[in-house]
């Protein structure tokens, strides 16, 4: 008696997982042997599901390997992040101290500062300014600034973070300053500034040696 094609297609999957004993695969395959109907499910079975097989693989594939490049990618991003932001940490660090503590650009007021004037001796062009600041830091450094009158503006420079005095010999700076063709030299800025010399003022005589 023929097995009908009914029963063995409700058995075909069994078989095509390979689950079924040994008898009902007898059975399958005695009835595929005949039935070319029969057959031809058993082979659309395996197509339709090796197709099914493949499409979850690959969507797989793409799933974890987007996920995969998009860590990638955001790890490297965070690393470039993190060493912008260690390289800019370092250039302000080195800036803000540069500028605290190396840049010269407050001047030190007249009443920090004193000075004495001389005309020296053999040199008629020239007069020197002994320049000593009194409140225990250092002298910085001496600008010169001259306006169209031919007045002289000197002052005593220094960083915002003042380096303290160790050596009180130190604070002594000598300066000369070219008085051919000028009006007056001043310690100061023009809105606040001491009179150094003019043409009017008489200043001891010294040698440029006795000075050192
Ligand atoms: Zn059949």
């Amino acid at each position: 008696m023929k097995t009908s094609c009914e029963l063995i297609r409700d058995l075909l999957p069994l078989y095509y997982d390979g689950i079924c004993s040994d008898t009902t695969k007898k059975i399958v395959e005695e009835h595929l042997a005949e039935c070319s109907e029969c057959s031809l499910i058993l082979e659309k079975m395996s197509v339709s599901l090796k197709s099914t097989n493949s499409v979850r693989q690959e969507s797989e594939e793409k799933i974890f390997g987007g996920v995969a490049k998009k860590w990638k990618a955001s790890l490297c991003k965070s690393f470039a992040k993190g060493i912008l932001l260690a390289s800019l940490c370092f250039i302000l660090f080195y800036a803000g101290r540069y500028g605290l503590c190396q840049a010269n650009f407050i001047a030190a007021d007249n009443n920090v500062v004193d000075t004495t004037e001389y005309t020296l001796k053999d040199d008629a062009n020239n007069i020197a300014v002994v320049l000593e600041t009194t409140d225990g830091y250092l002298g910085g450094t001496i600008v010169s600034e001259t306006d169209e009158k031919g007045n002289v503006y000197l002052s005593i420079v220094r960083p915002i973070i003042k380096e303290k005095n160790r050596d009180k010999d130190n604070l002594r700076v000598v300066y000369t300053v070219n008085i051919e063709n000028k009006n007056a030299v001043y310690y100061g800025s023009p809105d606040n500034r001491e009179l150094l010399w003019d043409k009017n003022t008489d200043l001891p005589q010294i040698a440029y040696e006795e000075l050192q």
